[in-house]
């Protein structure tokens, strides 16, 4: 694979970072969840028990965590390129950027443009996103973005 389609792998027609995304399916947080998951095997029949063990109310909590654990590592998203956002279900930008026929908003014409649908802080990281990406180019934006967590 080359770079150029590494990062169309990677980052979705809007700018942001499928790969780094929660719900992604091949992600690094899909990826560490299930690992922990691995590791904590059977760890809620003792977590009542360290709870009185250790005297730590922490513990109570356990089912709340492993909850979330669960979801993060259910499978989920194979990213934007390959399927409907599942998160922004109302997202303008997919069908739109096949329409333009651009790889990202920031080659289009009507960049920014008022198709996103995004809400309001969405749309003002949408608009960062690209206009980065306009000034330093993709390849040395995706080098520079790839070790930052997705949120910030
Ligand atoms: S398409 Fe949406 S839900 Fe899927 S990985 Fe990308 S941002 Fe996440
Ligand atoms: S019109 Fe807007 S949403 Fe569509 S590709 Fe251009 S910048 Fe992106």
């Amino acid at each position: 694979m080359t770079l150029t389609e590494k990062i169309t792998a990677s980052l979705a027609p809007c700018g942001l970072d499928c790969e780094k995304c929660f719900a992604h399916v091949a992600g690094d947080i899909r990826h560490y969840a299930v690992k922990l998951k691995e590791k904590l095997g059977n760890f809620h029949i003792n977590a009542k028990r360290f709870e009185t063990l250790l005297d730590e109310p922490v513990f109570k909590k356990y089912s709340d965590f492993k909850e979330m654990l669960d979801y993060f590592a259910a499978e989920n998203c194979n990213g934007c390129r390959n399927e409907q956002c599942k998160l922004f279900k109302n997202c303008g930008v997919r069908a739109c950027h096949q329409e333009k026929q651009v790889d990202f908003c920031f080659q289009c014409d009507l960049f920014p443009c008022d198709r996103t649908n995004f809400d309001a802080g969405l749309y003002k990281g949408w608009v960062m996103i690209n206009q980065k990406i306009k000034e330093t180019g993709i390849e040395d934006f995706y080098e520079k973005a790839k070790t930052r967590p997705r949120y910030l």
